[in-house]
């Protein structure tokens, strides 16, 4: 189940309204529909099992178990924060940082960066390829001076 919830495949039962005139059978059960608002695919199936079947074979085929848009959690840094690292899943390596390059999931630029790093006297090493971060150095304080 958790694996469909973090994937966002919904399935969910389906009713009709019926006949107006006998409120017993005003709601009626049609269907289990399985939904990705992602990929915007829909369908129904008579059972939760099939439902459930499909919603997993959608989330395997279209979505990788390990990431969410390649983005895949890779713990939090003291001074970077929460990092975040390119799915390994999902597509090849980086070939300039062989995949070890992190992204700080706080900062949306690399000058955002560089500019709380310095009020540590640190300064971000980025990858070539990937432009993630790669190392955490000090700040010679003789060039800086
Ligand atoms: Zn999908
Ligand atoms: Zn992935
Ligand atoms: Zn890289």
């Amino acid at each position: 189940m958790s694996l469909l919830n973090q994937q966002r495949v919904r399935v969910a039962a389906t009713y009709a309204y019926g006949d107006p005139w006998s409120p017993a059978t005003s709601k009626q059960f049609l269907a289990w529909t399985v939904f990705c608002p992602c990929c915007a695919f829909g369908s129904a199936f008579p059972t939760w099992l099939q439902a459930m079947a499909a919603g997993l074979l959608h989330a395997q085929l279209f979505h990788c178990r390990f990431c969410i848009d390649r983005q895949m959690p890779a713990g939090r840094d003291d001074v970077l924060g929460e990092l975040y690292e390119r799915c390994p899943a999902c597509g090849p390596a980086c070939e300039d940082c062989d995949g070890i390059a992190v992204y700080p999931a706080n900062y949306d630029t690399p000058a955002d960066l560089a500019a709380d790093l310095e009020t540590f006297k640190l300064a971000a090493v980025f990858c070539d390829g990937c432009h993630g971060v790669v190392a955490v150095i000090p700040l010679d304080p003789e060039v800086y001076a």
